[in-house]
């Protein structure tokens, strides 16, 4: 009872096999006809090899480089068709993009990852961050528009978020009186989020998966890749600019290229908490990593152009990950060293807990309304195999994602905010779990401690200053 999407001739080439490489297989397995004995896997490990055995698939076991990714590419790929899905570390989704979209195959990212070695080496900090990575592949986009389909970033966050956020801003209409049609381009949708008044997005996360054994001493555990999570937890705090912010945090720096939606915190993102909202705990801290998504919304919802627009919201990640991830970044912090052991929690040792993952969108006549997915383990394990909850979020996205390419094979370099966002939840959604709308009274200026004054606004809840916690 599982529907077939799309046929996908030619061949489908995953690269990766880590958590969220094994959590989408059996969704691409599901919902596309394909040709088995055309599906290889690239993944330098080999912790999946007997599993791929198993299920007749090939496994190449390289890591690709920036000397032989063309080459190993062009040895697997099917030249204008099947498709490449990336789904690993350590590879330029720029790089493979671009060699994909020259061979006229259809390619998928969830992140826009670098080359082994970008996150730790000399670069200045402006040049670690996501705002550096994305302009590079906006800029090919503007230099290279249309063409072969290539879809950055569509995983759960980045990905699935900006398609809650138009969900989110049509139901905030509605409940606001406001019968007008969805908009079908970005300036319709910029104009609708400035006219419902909204200042600013949080991707606000409580990650309450848990396992019975404690976390050991020295282990960085977490519920999705450890080493991404790293680092991107190392790299500046980032978050979109809104046009109601009144107040500049000393070390914000702005970029002097660009789209200019958003600035950076010269501090690392997973040690700088935001007061934030989700619907189990309420109020929490959160840390503001930085996420494509913060940038490429404050983007894609701009009213004007360039630093001084008319009309832009702020946006940022506000991530309270699994309790042992949380342990496992003050432990880091603290020591100053990263961890030698990593663990991934599986769906079969996680024994409670929900992926929380939605947006709040703040600042408008209701307040503050969050949209997302409530995802628990237990139903993640009902719904697919291989994967938590975080896994599955991450996944169906993938695969919505890639329905979309098929769907729209000549689309160009896209991002999930300039795609379909109703037809990509309707084929997501089956794998969410709840996905719901909560209204909530809370601002950031609630729930603070009188007996210390803090440097904060009480005049305008929603201001940046009121967010970041001191
Ligand atoms: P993981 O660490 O479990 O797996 C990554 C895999 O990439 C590993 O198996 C590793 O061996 C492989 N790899 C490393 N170097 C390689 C190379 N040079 N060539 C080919 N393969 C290589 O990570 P994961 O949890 O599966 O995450 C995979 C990617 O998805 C990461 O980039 C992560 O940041 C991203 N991600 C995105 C979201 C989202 O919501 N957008 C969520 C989770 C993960």
């Amino acid at each position: 009872n599982h529907p077939i999407h799309a046929r996908i001739e030619g061949a489908v080439v995953m690269i990766g096999f880590g958590s969220i490489g094994r959590g989408t297989l059996p969704l691409l397995e599901r919902h596309f006809d394909y040709d088995r004995d055309k599906f290889i896997v690239i993944e330098p490990g080999d912790a999946g090899t007997a599993d791929l055995a198993e299920r007749g698939i090939a496994h190449k076991q390289i890591a690709l480089t920036p000397d032989n990714y063309r080459e190993v590419l062009d040895e697997v790929m099917t030249p204008g068709a099947g498709f490449v899905v990336n789904l690993s570390v350590d590879t330029s989704s720029l790089d493979l993009m671009k060699h994909c979209r020259a061979r006229g195959v259809p390619y998928i990212d969830t992140v826009v990852e670098p080359w082994a070695g970008f996150y730790f080496d000399d670069k200045d900090n402006a040049e670690r961050t996501n705002y550096a990575l994305r302009q590079k592949v906006r800029d090919e986009k503007a230099a290279n528009p249309g063409g072969t389909t290539a879809v950055s970033c569509c995983g759960a966050n980045p990905g699935m978020v900006s398609w809650f956020v138009k969900a989110g801003l049509l139901r905030l209409a509605a409940d606001l009186g406001d019968t007008t049609e969805a908009p079908t381009g970005r300036d319709d949708w910029a104009k609708l989020m400035q006219g419902l008044g909204v200042m600013g997005i949080h991707i606000a996360e409580r990650d309450t998966q848990a396992r019975l054994a404690p976390r050991p001493r020295g282990t960085f555990v977490n519920t999705w890749s450890v080493e991404g999570f790293i680092a991107e937890g190392f790299q500046p705090a980032e978050l979109g600019w809104g046009t109601h912010e009144t107040w500049f945090p000393e070390n914000a720096r702005r970029h002097g290229t660009g789209c200019q939606a958003a600035i950076w915190l010269n501090r690392p993102g997973a040690i700088t908490r935001v007061h934030t909202w989700c619907p189990t705990p309420g109020p929490q801290f959160g840390f503001l990593v930085t996420h494509n998504e913060a940038i490429s919304i404050a983007d894609y919802y701009t009213v004007g152009k360039g630093s001084s627009p008319a009309y832009r919201p702020t946006c940022h990640y506000a991530y309270h990950p699994a309790d042992d991830a949380v342990l496992s970044l003050h432990e880091m912090f603290g020591a100053g060293v990263q961890q030698t052991e990593h663990h991934i929690l599986s769906e079969d040792e996680i024994v409670e807990g929900i992926d929380e993952l939605g947006v709040l969108i703040f600042g408008h006549a209701k307040n503050a309304l969050w949209y997302g997915s409530r995802l628990s383990n237990a139903e993640a394990k009902r719904l697919a195999p291989d994967q938590n909850a975080t896994g599955l979020q991450v996944t169906s996205a993938v695969l919505a994602g890639m329905v979309w390419a098929l769907e729209n094979p000549d689309a160009g370099i896209v991002e999930t905010d300039e795609m379909d966002h109703a037809r990509c939840l309707e084929i997501q959604t089956p794998y969410l779990g709840p996905v719901e709308a909560h209204y909530t009274d809370w601002t950031p200026l609630q729930d603070r401690w009188q007996h210390f004054p803090e440097d904060i606004d009480e005049s305008d809840p929603w201001q940046f200053r009121n967010v970041l916690a001191s």
